[in-house]
């Protein structure tokens, strides 16, 4: 299982692999040294019970998706087409342009669940089946706070 641990301080994605489940972790970002518990089920892939980091035991699944990415694609798509409207070439245009919409589809489809710590934001990806359900704003929202609240943030 391959983790992106949120550092609480500077809010960097440190990258640490739970096979090698090491007790503490610099950030590269402001050099604060992040302590880290592994679980069983952690080490071995077999699912997400306990937050490394924060201890949390809430998680949610979202879409392994960069927003970036596929706003790229559409922009890209918009404005290709708009030199073709341009010309007069409607029809072309709005080819692409659903053309590009039909792109970013089809690559968030393919792709996979993560799971993500409500409290600190830690982000678990491996072979484990995914049991975490959907994200919840409420759930978020007292989460959250309870969490900030902890190292110091509020
Ligand atoms: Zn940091
Ligand atoms: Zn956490």
């Amino acid at each position: 299982m391959k983790i992106v641990v949120r550092c609480p301080k500077c809010d960097a994605g440190l990258p640490v692999s739970a096979a090698d489940s090491p007790d503490s972790i610099e950030c590269g970002g402001c050099g604060r040294v992040l302590a880290l518990t592994w679980t069983e089920a952690l080490r071995a892939d077999t699912g997400v019970d306990q937050c490394p980091l924060c201890a949390g035991r809430e998680f949610y699944i979202r879409k392994d998706f960069d927003p970036k990415v596929g706003l790229t694609v559409v922009v890209i798509g918009a404005l290709i087409s708009a030199v073709f409207y341009w010309f007069g070439e409607d029809l072309i245009a709005y080819s692409i342009l659903g053309g590009a919409a039909l792109i970013d589809l089809v690559v968030y489809g393919r792709l996979g669940d993560v799971t993500v710590c409500y409290r600190c934001h830690s982000e678990f990806r491996g072979k484990y089946p995914r049991t975490a359900p959907h994200f919840d704003l409420h759930t978020a929202d007292v989460l959250e706070q309870e969490y900030e609240r902890k190292i110091g943030r509020r």
